[in-house]
């Protein structure tokens, strides 16, 4: 089909009356950003829907490609655009269905303006006898095998084949800000991509070692971020060296508690973080029990002294889910990529999986952590991200 546009339709955006304008809004700029260098494109807001006009110049594919990282799309097509006249729909129809085999079909017409002379029942059957003199294909108007969809707009008229299925969810920024803990395993990535899929931007902190550990740990981070750019289209990541802190918590806290006193400074250098860029929560790839770390306990201890609101959206996620979805995202390689994660670093053998918090306090008073969360922030490195669109 000669393609002159794209109808792109809301997921939950429209349900949110109040928003709407700025979930519109949102979004729109978001397909803007996604298909630079698609080539020419112009994006309007019709009709309760998104509708992109597109030129022969433009790269289909590569829109395609790029309205599928677009949170906050329902579905969308490739379609066009032509003058409300049913000799040129039916063009269009047969143009539609080039390409497609199918035993089954039906023609969906909706129609917006009353005073187009055959109503929507004359107009399916008008085109659908076109379609069938070409194809020979049965009629199934419950469960066909391909659909046509035409829309008679106020103006012109809409014809379309297939639908492309987007993400879902809602536009990456309606939803505020937030600081993912972002390791370089395989959890946090997908943490990050649920939290950005209900509309939140992040912001990327990681931790690292380094001299003690290789950068490998770094490089992974940056490789992470630079995927899950894709779908927010510029982000922040920050590395901040840990290895002073862990090496004063190693000299002051006993083995057990050690891995907590380290996730409690991660915790407070990340709120830290999230407050100098106005976010409004943390999230990190934890899940309940999967580690000794991560036992219920061990949560609460680590997270008491932080008043931003804690975000763990895998914990109730099985491994094995964790790891599809990390394939899905295309994480998953990156994230296995051998490193030195800096907490396999000093980790005793016999973990407290049941800290207590007075305990926790106790070690707390005897460290001088805010000096040392001073010194890992001068340190920390910003490395900023900006999404290039790869199919030019
Ligand atoms: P992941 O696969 O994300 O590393 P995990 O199951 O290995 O998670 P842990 O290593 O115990 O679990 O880490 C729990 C969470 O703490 C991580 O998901 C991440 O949010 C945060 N975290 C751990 N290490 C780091 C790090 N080096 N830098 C930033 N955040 C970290
Ligand atoms: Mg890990």
């Amino acid at each position: 089909m000669n393609f002159n546009s794209f109808i792109i339709h809301y997921a939950e955006v429209a349900l949110k009356r109040g928003n709407r304008p700025f979930f519109e809004k949102t979004l729109v700029k978001n397909i803007k950003q996604a298909t630079q260098g698609c080539g020419p494109i112009e994006i309007d807001r019709r009709w309760g829907r998104i509708l992109m006009m597109v030129t022969e110049k433009t790269d289909i594919e590569g829109v395609i490609a790029a309205l599928k990282t677009v949170f906050g799309i329902a579905y969308f097509a490739p379609g066009r655009i032509v003058d409300q006249d049913i000799d040129r729909i039916s063009e269009a129809a047969l143009e539609s269905i080039e390409g497609q085999s199918f035993s089954s079909f039906k023609i969906q017409t909706r129609r917006a303006n009353k005073a187009f002379p055959m109503d929507s029942v004359q107009i399916n059957i008008h085109v659908g006898n076109q379609v069938w003199d070409r194809t020979k294909a049965k009629v199934d108007l419950t469960n066909p095998e391909f659909t046509v969809h035409i829309e008679i707009f106020d103006d012109v008229a809409l014809v379309y084949g297939k639908r492309y299925e987007g993400q879902g969810g809602l536009p990456v920024g309606v939803s505020s800000r937030a600081v993912l803990l972002l390791s370089s395993g395989i959890d946090s990535p997908v943490a990050g991509f649920r939290m950005m899929k209900r509309g939140v931007r992040l912001f990327f902190v990681h931790f690292h070692s380094a001299p003690y550990t290789s950068t490998a740990s770094k490089k992974n981070a940056e490789k992470l971020v630079e995927i899950l750019t894709r779908y927010q289209f510029n982000s922040t990541l920050y590395t901040v060296p840990f290895l002073e802190i862990q090496q004063h918590i190693t000299s002051v806290v006993p083995g057990p508690y050690r891995v907590i006193m380290y996730r409690r400074a991660m915790l407070a250098l990340a709120e830290k973080i999230a407050r100098k860029n106005r976010c409004d929560a943390l999230v990190t790839g934890e899940n309940v029990g999967q580690v000794a770390s991560q036992t219920l306990p061990n949560i609460q201890a680590i997270s008491d002294p932080i008043s931003l609101p804690i975000f763990r959206p895998l914990c109730s996620f099985d491994k094995k889910e964790i790891i599809a979805e990390a394939r899905v995202i295309g994480t998953f390689e990156t994230s296995i990529e051998p490193y030195e994660d800096c907490c396999t670093l000093f980790v005793p053998e016999n973990p407290e999986t049941k800290a207590k918090l007075h305990i926790v306090h106790e070690y707390e008073a005897k460290l001088e952590l805010e000096k040392y969360m001073q010194q890992a922030l001068e340190g920390a490195e910003t490395i900023n991200f900006k999404f290039e669109n790869r199919n030019q």
